[in-house]
């Protein structure tokens, strides 16, 4: 396909640009996904707390039995938060053990090619226990690889201190508002790939915004699709949504355009700083 892949650090690929099924219903997301995997997406973003990954894992099972290779496909899921447990000692490892079962069962997999800890949680101290699970996972093959999400440079000093296993990559929020400069100067130090979540800004303002308008006009695209092209010439991996076939194919289509300097500029000039999600270092939901 013409979709960029990156190459992680433990030598796996993934492709440049996935599908994210946050906020789709179970019953809505084997349709969303099938279409996705129909326009050529291969890559899946879901998380045990979308409670969509038994809908997600039907369209998988429809494209392998439709002929698309298990091993061309990349599907990520995540470990919720489930805060009535602290994530301590060997209970707290058996216990994300027993999550990781959970969705690997709803998904229909015998491995996901991403597993994550969804949210820090830094308040409770116990993502770095929590990781010697992911660890044992990994060496296990059933994940193949572990990365993290919403993860700060602090918790990710912990996390290269104490583990001989780095985040393939953090799933963070990103897009031109909020570029996350700092934070991916500190990934690419580390070996970590940044992975935007919200990557278009969760279809609102950012879609509006003027300075993309004029970009979108000037190469025959859409606002999306720029924004888009502008992940994607980043360095970045984007996990767009989208439950609208049309949007579905438009998303995946940011090949033959090349944002120039001039454009790069004029994105760099809109950020605001301003998150849309929750600020993970004090995000504690469960
Ligand atoms: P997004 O930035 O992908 O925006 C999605 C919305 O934008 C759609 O619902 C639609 O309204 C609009 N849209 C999509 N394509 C469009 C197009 N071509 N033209 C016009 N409008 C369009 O937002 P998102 O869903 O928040 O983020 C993407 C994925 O990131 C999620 O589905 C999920 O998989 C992941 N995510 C992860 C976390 C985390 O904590 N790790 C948090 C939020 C989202």
């Amino acid at each position: 396909s013409s979709i960029p892949s990156v190459t992680l650090n433990n030598g796996a690929q993934i492709p440049q640009l996935g599908f994210g099924v946050w906020q789709v219903p179970d019953a809505e997301a084997t349709a969303a996904v099938h279409a996705a995997i129909q326009a050529g997406y291969r890559s899946i973003d879901t998380a045990a707390i979308y409670e969509n990954e038994a809908g997600t894992g039907q369209a998988i099972a429809q494209a392998l039995a439709g002929g698309v290779a298990r091993e061309d496909l990349y599907i990520t899921t995540k470990l919720w938060n489930s805060g009535t447990r602290d994530w301590s000692g060997e209970q707290g490892r058996d216990a994300v053990l027993r999550e990781f079962d959970a969705s690997l069962a709803k998904l229909g997999l015998d491995y996901v090619d991403l597993y994550l800890i969804h949210w820090p949680r830094p308040m409770h101290g116990s993502y770095a226990n929590v990781w010697k699970a992911f660890e044992q996972l990994a060496a296990d093959g059933r994940a193949k690889s572990v990365g993290v999400s919403n993860f700060g440079q602090e918790q990710l000093t912990r996390l290269l201190d104490e583990s001989s296993v780095v985040p393939v990559l953090n799933q963070v929020e990103l897009h031109p508002y909020f570029p996350q400069d700092e934070l991916r100067a500190f990934h690419a130090e580390h070996g970590i790939a940044t992975e935007a979540w919200s990557p278009l800004g969760q279809g609102k303002d950012l879609l509006a915004e003027p300075a993309l308008l004029q970009i979108a006009e000037k190469h025959g695209r859409t606002v999306a699709q720029v924004v888009l092209r502008w992940h994607l010439q980043s360095g970045v991996i984007a996990i767009p949504k989208s439950v609208t076939p049309s949007r579905i194919k438009e998303n995946l289509d940011v090949a033959g355009f090349e944002l120039d300097a001039a454009d790069i500029a004029a994105i760099a000039g809109i950020a605001t700083g301003q998150r849309i999600g929750p600020d993970p270092q004090g995000f504690d939901w469960n």
